[in-house]
């Protein structure tokens, strides 16, 4: 790829998303599970720019929205109501409300009190509510504490005994009807072991419920499948697939899968400049025009990003690179090789930047969130433009009082 074209041509920082990329990933994902009854719900927080929504929508996926601010970014960008999905720990009354008017497919209850809202707003709309329950499994996902979601310690789902008594409280009412199982233990797993015994423990829910009569139809086996920032030994779709339905077999139920970061992280490029370099005694900084406000993996998790020097030597030494913020957690790799003949205006190339980067971003030092591109068919195009400063004070400016 051109990233040096691209960059003079759009300037930096810049987003840069491989459209045939994540095509591609949509298409093995649906290969691996081919001959099920299948639904394919993109878990839009990974990225949520309405173009990327759009190009999985138009490969029949649906979406995966943990706000009601999501589900309505889904609909814009053109995915069909009966396949979006509402999940997420703490949904308020009125995303409870517009939820059910917007009619989606269901919503994901994570607790007792939960059902009981949705129960009471249903009824004031006078409508029935297609739920589905998220059950805590329990199960060691055995990875990043601040991505794992699966042990009770976590405050995602319910555990089995309270799964069961919303099935029963809701089968009962008027106003729920029980539709969907949904279990999502962490993300970037790269063991398979853990969503087997999960999927193993929820499927034997499903049964239990079956025989109950209440009649699930859909099997939600959530995201979370990991992708390679490094070194990783990730899980293959196939591998996946197989281990899932093994699990399930016999049962009648469509599989919903909820990928995020699998779908588009290794898609994504996050374009930088380098500004100055400086040492501080024998510590060498390379400061570049991205920052932390842009992609804030590596600071909230020590994420690891590999880094592509564009126009530079071979010969390295040892440097953080880092952004202008004020905190030293502003950066976006340490101790990394970096060329020794680094220069003003040297293009860096981010990788692995396509999941959980532009839509973490924020836009604290007062920086503009940076233009998203897209890449297709030999093609680039703007997706988002830069955000400019009336923007960023646009909320403000009127308030104020001189
Ligand atoms: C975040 C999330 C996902 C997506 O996770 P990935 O690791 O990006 O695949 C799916 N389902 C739910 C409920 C989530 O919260």
């Amino acid at each position: 790829m051109n990233f040096k074209a691209i960059a003079e041509k759009y300037g930096t920082p810049l987003y840069v998303y491989d459209f045939d990329y994540f095509h591609e990933r949509f298409l093995e994902l649906r290969k691996a599970f081919r001959g099920n009854k299948l639904l394919i719900a993109y878990a839009v927080k990974s990225n949520s720019n309405l173009s990327v929504i759009n190009k999985f929508s138009q490969l029949d996926g649906g979406a995966d929205c943990v706000s009601i601010g999501e589900v309505k970014r889904a609909l814009k960008a053109g995915v069909e109501k009966y396949r979006i999905i509402f999940s997420g720990v703490g949904k308020s009354d009125s995303e409870i409300r517009e939820a059910l008017e917007l009619d989606i497919l269901f919503i994901n209850l994570e607790s007792e009190a939960e059902m009981l809202r949705v129960e009471q707003v249903a009824k004031e709309l006078n409508k029935q509510a297609r739920i589905s329950v998220r059950v805590n499994p329990n199960i060691d996902p055995q990875t990043h504490p601040y991505i794992s979601t699966g042990l009770h310690e976590n405050k995602f789902g319910v555990d089995i005994d309270t799964a069961k008594r919303i099935y029963l409280y809701a089968k009962r009412s008027e106003f729920l009807k029980p539709v969907g199982l949904h279990f999502h233990i962490g993300s970037q797993l790269t063991k398979l072991a853990p969503i087997r015994d999960s999927a193993e423990k929820i499927s034997n829910l499903l049964r239990h419920l079956k025989a109950l009569e209440i009649d699930i139809k859909f099997f939600d086996i959530g995201g979370g499948i990991g992708v390679q920032y490094r070194d990783e030994v990730t899980i293959s779709p196939k591998d996946y697939a197989e281990a899932i339905l093994s699990v399930i077999n016999g049962l009648d139920v469509t599989i919903i899968l909820e990928p995020g970061r699998f779908l588009v992280a290794n898609g994504g490029y996050f374009l930088t400049s380098v500004l100055y370099e400086k040492k501080n005694g024998n510590k060498r900084f390379v400061i570049i025009d991205g920052a932390m406000n842009d992609l804030l993996r590596p600071s909230l998790y020590g994420a690891f990003h590999d880094i592509e020097f564009v126009n530079n030597s071979s010969e390295t030494s040892s440097a953080d690179i880092v952004g202008p913020i004020c905190e030293s957690g502003d950066f976006i790799a340490k101790n990394r090789e970096t060329p020794i003949d680094v220069k003003s205006g040297d293009l860096l190339v981010v990788k692995s930047a396509g999941a959980y980067g532009f839509s973490m971003s924020s836009n604290y030092n007062t920086r503009g969130r940076v233009a998203e591109i897209a890449l297709e068919n030999g093609n680039d195009r703007l997706i988002r433009a830069r955000e400019t400063f009336e923007d960023l004070i646009a909320l403000e400016e009127k308030y104020l009082i001189k």
